[in-house]
Order: structure tokens, then sequence, then C-alpha cells
């Protein structure tokens, strides 16, 4: 019994684990060994967004409760959080193009409200791919920071991974923009949205329900692992630490703190997280100014003290010391 215990219980690590990554590990297809990774050559880019959305037809969404009014959503690509009230439904960010159906049917056992706003953390595919469809089909508005709307409209690539993604359609961007923030007053809760410059991207915002006290940081946060940086499109290292401590600033110990990926979190978890950012970069950061090269630096392990607890997510500890020596 213990070493079935032991197989399941590893299993569905690696499961979250990889439900986690970025673009190309959804749950459906998690397994240790046949996920398709992160390594940049192994699969062909439209591969990535092809298997992405496969598992997006799939893959259930699992709804956690976390106030009377706000949900956590998690299917395959990034947490989303959905308000509901008498204003309508807001939801933040969309999953896969291929969940809208199932999504518009998690949404509805929510409460009768229809859909009204959907807000984007940032411009990747796994938080965007769905906004045509909740856009056509079920009347969102959609806002995010200007950035996103730039970024959708045109292409774009993500070097780190080899993958290259064409223009989003007309009705799947944002039709609202804002700059370094905006205020909503909707179902009776105050929102902000503030702009966290060159941290994941340089598009990424944090929503903040003020009287709910839920904060989504986007991907700025990855709960429990280490964090994409996508550098091609804007993200640095001290951006992150820099977004990270934005969201400190608003939470406290009652806060329920969605990350972009990962379990949902609270204040502790984040600030574990920030130090670990933190940490890690200024031991980088020191030794890349002493001249070392890159591969100097990977070789030095300057995260070895982190990887036991950060190191089993979709990137490798090597993979992560490389996107913060070319952010630095
Ligand atoms: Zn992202």
């Amino acid at each position: 019994m213990h070493s079935h215990e032991v197989t399941r219980r590893s299993f569905l690590r690696q499961a979250s684990w990889a439900g986690a990554a970025l673009f190309f590990a959804p749950r459906a297809f998690a397994r240790p060994i046949q996920q398709p990774g992160i390594e940049p050559n192994t699969a062909a880019p439209a591969d990535r967004l092809q298997q992405f959305r496969t598992a997006g037809a799939t893959t259930p969404i699992q709804v956690t409760k976390l106030r009377d009014t706000l949900f956590l959503l998690q299917g395959v690509g990034g947490n989303m959080v959905a308000q509901t009230g008498p204003d309508g439904k807001l939801l933040i960010d969309s999953s896969a193009a291929t969940a809208a159906s199932r999504l518009k049917d998690t949404l509805g056992t929510l409460g009768p409200h229809p859909m009204k706003l959907l807000v984007n953390t940032h411009w990747h595919f796994d938080h965007t791919d769905g906004n045509a469809a909740l856009h056509d089909n079920s009347g969102a508005f959609i806002m995010a920071h200007e950035n996103t709307r730039n970024r959708m409209a045109t292409a774009q690539e993500i070097a780190f991974f080899h993958l290259k993604l064409p223009p989003s359609p007309t009705s799947a961007l944002p039709q609202e923009t804002f700059i370094d923030k905006e205020k909503l007053f909707i179902n009776n809760d105050e929102i902000d949205l503030v702009y966290m410059p060159d941290a994941h991207t340089d598009t990424d915002i944090y929503i903040h329900f003020v009287g709910g006290n839920v904060l989504h940081c986007g991907d700025v946060f990855f709960n429990g692992f280490y964090p994409f940086i996508d550098a091609s499109t804007g993200g640095t290292v001290n951006g992150m630490i820099r977004g990270a401590d934005a969201c400190l600033a608003v939470a406290d110990d009652k806060t329920k703190v969605v990350p972009g990926h990962g379990p949902l979190g609270d204040k502790d978890a984040l600030q574990k997280y920030r130090d670990m950012l933190a940490t890690v970069a200024t031991s980088i950061e020191k030794l890349k100014s002493g001249g070392q090269s890159l591969d100097q630096v990977i070789a030095a392990k300057p995260t070895a003290g982190f990887d036991a607890d950060w190191g089993k997510g979709a990137l490798k500890p090597e993979q992560f010391v490389e996107l913060v020596y070319t952010t630095l």
C-alpha cells in the first residue's frame, strides 16, 4: 500500500507541477517522462500550442470557493478568478480557446448573472486564448494593460521556447486598456488593476479585490517552483521582485493570493517566493558583475540551496539561472 500511495502521490505532484507549466504541459498530459517539457528544441513550437489546445478540450475545470462571490478556476493554462454578482460576472484570464464551452458551463454553475467583463493578467496565450470565445459567445468586454493589447495585436516570439505566435483575432483583443492603474467598482467591491513593469513580461498587472481580500498576481507569482521570465517580451528578474513587492504591499494575513500557476497561496507563500527570487538574483548578480560567463555561473550552482523546494517545476534550475542571468 505504501508504494502505491507514494507512486500516486508523486504522480499527482508531477501532474500539478506540469499543469502549472507555461504552455506545453497541461494536466491531462502530465507524465513525468513523456510530457513535452521545456527543452527549447525538443518540440516544434506549433506542437506546444496544439497540445495546450488539445488538452483544453478535455481537461476538467476545478472550482475552489474563495469568498461568497469569488472563485478560483483551474483548468489548462493560468489560474482564473471569477467574481459573481448583480452587475454580472467578472473573469480574470481565459484559458484555452478549446476550453470555452466547458468554461461557460462552469461559470454558469456559479450563479445566474451574465458574463460581463474579462480582465487579462498579461498577454501570454495560456491566459488569453479563450478571449475571442468569451467575447463573441458570452458578450464579455475585455480589459488589460495597453501592452497586452499591443502584443496580442502583433506577431510575437518567445525566444526561450523558440515559440512564434501569430497576431490574435480582433475579437480577442482588449477593448479597453490602461497604462498605470485602473479602479473598478463592480458587484459591491472595489477592484484595483495595477501595472507591474518589466516583470514576467512588459504586460503584467495584478488584480486586487479590496473588499473580498483576494489578490490575483498573474505570472509574477509562481507558487512553489521557479518562475518563467519572458525576456523576449520585456520580462526581468528585478521587475519580478518589484512586482512581488507590490503584491505583498496590498496583502495581509487573510488575503487569498492567487498565483498565475500553482496552488492557491497566501501572503507567507508569496513572501517566501519573493525572498527566493531576491536571494538568487543577488548571488547571480555578484557572479555576473565579477565577470563570470553564463556557463560558469550555471556551474557554480547558485540556486543549490533552493532546488529541493523550488526546482521540481517545469523549469530546471539551470534554466532558471539562465533566465535570471540574462535579464540582470
Ligand atoms: Zn505567462
